[in-house]
């Protein structure tokens, strides 16, 4: 029997761009990317389904986060999408896919062409940057004083104003791209 594809780039036999690594997960650029800088996040144990071990699929995903955070630092996409599909390669694996803007955001588009040097230097980038662990991650606690009822009310119907028409401009690329898919 040949051995899991995915086994073997954790475990280093197959070489890969490696852009992050802990314990429990590897994370490389996909060799054959649906977007620049497309990255999985491979757990080093070998298990299928999620909930086979739903403490290393844990560790997968806080992975996939660090990656994500990692990428869109270097890479400045519009947004990430996080996929986990069960396809050929029965080793539970996270897909972190940058969407860029005027890009089609179906995750199972067709590769786009990268050399190898543009797929070094992509590489390199998102392994520069450092990010903390979601735990790591200190939150402030901000204490506010209460502010009058009218005044509440006033900033709310400004703020739900404001959502909307960012979320409107937001939206537009994404539903024309679904429209033209
Ligand atoms: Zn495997």
């Amino acid at each position: 029997m040949n051995e899991c594809v995915f086994c073997a780039i954790a475990s280093k036999k197959i070489k890969s761009r490696i852009v992050y690594e802990d314990d429990a997960t590897v994370s490389v650029l996909d060799i054959t990317p649906k977007s620049k800088g497309m990255c999985l996040v491979i757990p080093k144990k070998h298990f299928d389904f999620f909930d086979e071990d739903i403490q290393t699929a844990t560790k997968t995903f806080k992975s996939a986060l660090i990656v994500a955070q990692k990428v869109k630092t270097s890479l400045n996409p519009l947004t990430i999408f996080f996929a986990s599909l069960q396809a050929q390669i029965p080793h539970f694996n996270i897909r972190v896919y940058p969407v860029y803007e005027n890009q089609i955001p179906l995750i199972e588009n067709r590769p786009i062409e990268v050399d190898e040097k543009e797929m070094n230097e992509i590489a390199n980038k998102i392994r520069s940057i450092d990010v903390h662990s979601p735990e790591e991650t200190e939150t402030e606690e901000v204490v506010e004083e209460e502010p009058k009822q009218e005044i509440v009310e006033i900033e709310k119907k400004v703020a739900v104003e404001k959502d909307d028409r960012q979320r409107d401009d937001k939206k537009f690329w994404f539903k024309k791209s679904f429209e033209t898919a």
